[in-house]
């Protein structure tokens, strides 16, 4: 049960005001895409959320709780990036267990839930290859498990399929999607392609200038004239 509340949110670099008051929501379970061109505050958003940037103003709550103050590791959100960021020397079951062993979790309870997440992503059998004899679209599989081992409250998308070719891009994407219905994950993916936005989303932000401007259905969005 997740529930996400974002108001006011802003934030500066220097001289340019990147968020200029972002507020939205995601219910229980749902996935919401935040949309719009190149600069136009999504990473940011995003960021602010995990928490590898601190806001200058405004509140994110989840379930309730302001967790602006919450360092990232204490939040318990998985994170998924577009270039996938997995560790070259380790193993696919130690990428996978990376979270797991940084918080201590017995042996044989890790060894059950990277099982567990490996299935979930289709990649059972791969344990012991080492990233590079993947492919983009395995790798990014593999950073999905890594996210979603840790049972997290929350799981962040930026742009994940964004260094994948087309026909990979449709694996992962309808993946992504059915692993965070399946297992009811609410959801924030940034990604500035409008399709993608409208094929896998509960709800749409659509951002312009550091605000939302809109926010709605993709059903919704396609019937405004
Ligand atoms: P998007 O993800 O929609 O492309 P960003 O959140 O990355 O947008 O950027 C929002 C604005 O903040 C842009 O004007 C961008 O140039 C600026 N910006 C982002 N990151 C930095 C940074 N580290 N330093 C300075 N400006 C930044
Ligand atoms: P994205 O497409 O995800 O917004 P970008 O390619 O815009 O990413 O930015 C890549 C990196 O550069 C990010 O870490 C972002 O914070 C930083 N960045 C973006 N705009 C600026 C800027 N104007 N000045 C300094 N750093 C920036």
């Amino acid at each position: 049960m997740t529930q996400v509340d974002i108001a006011g949110l802003t934030k500066r670099y220097g001289g340019t005001l990147a968020l200029d008051g972002v507020a939205l929501q995601a219910r229980d379970g749902e996935l919401v895409s935040l949309l719009g061109p190149s600069g136009c505050g999504k990473t940011t958003t995003l960021r602010c959320i995990a928490g590898f940037l601190t806001p200058d103003g405004g509140e994110i709550r989840v379930d309730g709780q302001d967790i602006v103050a919450l360092p990232p590791q204490k939040r318990d959100f998985g994170v998924v990036f577009q270039n996938y960021a997995l560790f070259p020397h380790l193993t696919v079951f130690q990428n996978v267990a990376y979270g797991l062993q940084v918080r201590r979790i017995a042996p044989a309870e890790q060894q059950k839930r990277v099982a567990e997440a490996l299935a979930l992503v289709r990649l059972t059998g791969l344990e012991s290859r080492l990233p590079r004899a993947l492919s983009g679209g395995q790798q990014q599989r593999v950073a999905l498990a890594r996210a979603l081992v840790i049972r997290p409250r929350l799981l962040l998308l930026d742009e994940p399929l964004a260094n994948l070719d087309a026909r990979l891009r449709d694996e992962v994407r309808w993946l992504i999607r059915e692993v965070q219905q399946q297992a009811g994950i609410t959801a924030f993916y940034v990604t500035h392609d409008q399709a993608e936005a409208m094929a896998l989303s509960d709800r749409v932000a659509v951002m312009k200038g550091g605000r939302v401007v809109q926010f709605a259905t993709p059903r919704e969005i396609y019937q405004r004239p």
